[in-house]
């Protein structure tokens, strides 16, 4: 772009996803007028997702919310515009009425997602913070189980940095797709293909990255321990272990063993996990003979009441074979280090009060302080949470939901009260990613479109109110902050503690790393209170959920290329690639059940119904209907069918478990 009056900003994707791509964004008098990737990110190199490229679009939507608006009354769909002044009236007036009239501020319902990973939005989570304990679903949603596999396995949840994985010879995906959900790793697998490597995908569903690797193993959905038990006794058997290592560095290898000699062969393993014990061997041998051998675990996998010990055992091969020191060997999954860092520095300190935190599946029928006032900030638990029809029925009993948006997504249509957020354009930020560790300054391209505010303005007005009022002492000094102070504030002392980076350099441009982030186990120093892996103790395998008589086919609702959850799919060239709601079966179910290609159907159980159209697809095995997370113009959401069942683990690294989501069942018919 020649012209000279475009100014170019470095922007960073704000979605919750694998790369956080660095943007260039050109503007012109006030106006975005194109972006593209940024070539000076060092992971990303210029290339955005298919849904990347529609960020300017998402942006200049006519859909959009550009004023604040309220409801005519609860249940209408009539909404008219108001003032800011008025909006934040209406809260500041429900937070002192909870005040005076001496309720607890748990009646105050706060929820704060990942509709965007930006730092700016912790201005609002310290603002709710700051008026007393209040009530929170304490769940994460989709990575927990896997997490707590790692906390307890190593100490710490780390991965090497994605760029070892090029030294591979071999590498598993188990569990995840990142054809569609990590485009820029999955040109680091290519590579590693092209340099003769060998690429292993284990998934239940034949996906775009299966479909692209040398072997898919085909397993039956939430066996994987059985799997990589299999592969652990072929291993044992023959003699491929590292004995120096498991001897130095590994603890419960003794009742690992014992459980061996009595409970495993190989014949259970590939009956339990639906895997042939040719496979199993072929799999088992080339992860110890191929070194260095990575495994990535997707979020998929793990995402069963069984998940987080599936993912342990897993975890386990990783250990007993040393793989997990060797640059180029070990298992990645999410490495939250970097963004904790900085969302750390963004917490407000002054605070001595435990919040309500509170079981996702125990939110309706919440028992003692009912909800007073929800707000909800870069969430659509409507769409996205489980079991959507008990999601509504908690909302029906809130007296006063307030949603912070871009859009009428399912949760705003059924708030009071919807404010409308600025775009990560139209204001500073700081991003981290959850896989690559750059972090890097997101600056301010556009003024905020219509009436819209960044979250900290909304914080600050809330705050300047409340400071009147002496509710939110604590924040004092926030009225006299702008964003760009606010972040500076925050970040300034974490850098300078951090000594690599100064301030003043990172908010002219470029993405750095944060020092402290180590990347794999060379020194063998392990965070465990033993200092040594910990291996999986007894039970050892937990089977994995069985389909009921009435709902025999487990549902599996995924991530597509084109939608990151309810997000993206109102944009008109994600609506032409998408197509409408599609569900997928084998060819052999379709025949069972006598259905064919475009029929609708309806997919129920006990939480609810949905119809969608049909596809018959041989990528999906044959006790599983498949489909993606379902979107806005939908006008329902997949997850009304997610069963309110939690993941096995959770609690030890992030506080609660998660959702498995991939354990519910339904059934089918033609509608
Ligand atoms: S959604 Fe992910 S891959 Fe796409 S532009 Fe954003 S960060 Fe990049």
């Amino acid at each position: 772009m020649s012209n000279k009056n475009v100014q170019i900003f470095q922007n960073i994707c704000p979605h919750n996803c694998y790369s956080s791509c660095g943007i260039r964004t050109y503007v012109n008098n006030g106006a975005i007028v194109d972006i593209e990737g940024d070539p000076n990110h060092p992971f990303t190199q210029g290339r955005l997702c298919s849904k990347g490229y529609t960020l300017l679009k998402k942006s200049y939507n006519p859909e959009r919310i550009l004023n604040p608006m309220i409801r005519a009354k609860k249940g209408s769909n009539q909404w008219r515009n108001i003032s800011w002044k008025k909006a934040i009236d209406l809260i500041v007036n429900k937070i002192l009425e909870i005040k005076e009239s001496g309720q607890s501020t748990e009646s105050i319902f706060f929820d704060m997602r990942t509709g965007n990973i930006g730092m700016l939005q912790q201005a609002l989570a310290n603002l709710f913070n700051s008026l007393g304990p209040i009530t929170k679903v304490g769940n994460g949603l989709c990575d927990p189980a896997g997490a707590d596999a790692h906390f307890y396995t190593f100490g710490e949840v780390r991965n090497a940095d994605p760029s070892d994985m090029l030294n591979s010879q071999y590498i598993i995906i188990w569990g995840g797709n990142p054809a569609a959900t990590s485009i820029h790793q999955m040109t680091l697998i290519k590579q590693i293909k092209q340099n003769g490597g060998k690429i292993v995908v284990i998934d239940p569903i034949q996906t775009a990255t299966a479909a692209y690797a040398d072997t898919h193993i085909k397993i039956k959905p939430g066996t994987d321990g059985a799997l990589a038990l299999g592969m652990i006794k072929y291993i044992y058997d023959h003699d491929l272990w590292d004995r120096e290592f498991v001897t130095n560095h590994v603890l419960g290898w003794e009742e690992f063993l014992h459980y061996f000699e009595t409970e495993v062969s190989l014949e259970w393993s590939s009956k339990t996990c639906g895997v042939s014990i040719e496979q199993i061997s072929m799999l088992a041998r080339e992860y110890c003979t191929k070194k260095p051998s990575a495994i990535w675990q997707g979020l998929g996998g793990q995402r069963h009441i069984n998940g987080g010990q599936n993912y342990r055992i897993i975890n386990s091969l990783a250990a007993i074979t040393g793989n997990i020191t060797v640059i180029g060997g070990g298992i990645y999954y999410i490495d939250f280090r970097s963004y904790n860092l900085l969302n750390n520095a963004f917490k407000h300190v002054n605070l001595n009060h435990t919040d309500r935190c509170i079981n996702i599946n125990n939110l309706n029928g919440l028992m003692g302080i009912p909800i007073k006032l929800a707000f909800i900030t870069s969430s659509n638990p409507m769409a996205q949470y489980p079991n959507i029809n008990m999601i509504k029925k908690f909302f029906d009993n809130v007296e006063f939901t307030v949603t912070v948006d871009h859009f009428f997504t399912e949760t705003a249509k059924f708030s009071d009260l919807i404010l409308p957020v600025a775009t990560f354009f139209e204001k500073p930020d700081f991003l981290a990613s959850y896989w690559h560790k750059y972090i890097g300054y997101s600056k301010q391209a556009i003024k905020p479109l219509g009436e819209s505010k960044n979250e900290f303005e909304i914080a600050r007005l809330l705050a300047i109110e409340l400071n009147e009022l002496g509710i939110t002492e604590p924040l004092k000094y926030l009225p006299d902050l702008n964003a760009d102070d606010f972040l500076a504030r925050h970040l300034k002392p974490l850098l300078a503690r951090l000594s690599e980076v100064d301030y003043s350099d990172i908010i002219k441009g470029g993405y750095y790393k944060l020092t402290g982030i180590n990347t794999t186990w060379e020194d063998k120093k392990f965070k465990t209170p033993s200092g040594k892996i910990v291996l999986p103790s007894n039970p050892i395998y937990l089977p994995e959920r069985k389909p009921k008589n009435n709902y025999p086919y487990r549902l599996i609702a995924t991530h597509s290329e084109v939608s990151l959850n309810s997000q993206f799919s109102n944009i008109d060239v994600i609506q032409n690639i998408a197509e409408s709601p599609k569900v997928f079966i084998n060819n052999k179910l379709a025949l069972y059940l006598k259905l064919k290609n475009s029929d609708k159907v309806r997919l129920y159980n006990n939480c609810g119904e949905v119809i969608m159209k049909l596809e018959i697809s041989d990528s999906v095995p044959e006790e599983v209907i498949m489909c993606y997370q379902s979107n806005q113009k939908d006008n329902f959401s997949i997850n009304c069918l997610v069963e309110p069942l939690l993941t096995d683990l959770g609690e030890g690294s992030r506080g609660f478990k998660g959702v498995a989501y991939h354990d519910t069942f339904v059934n089918i018919s033609k509608a």
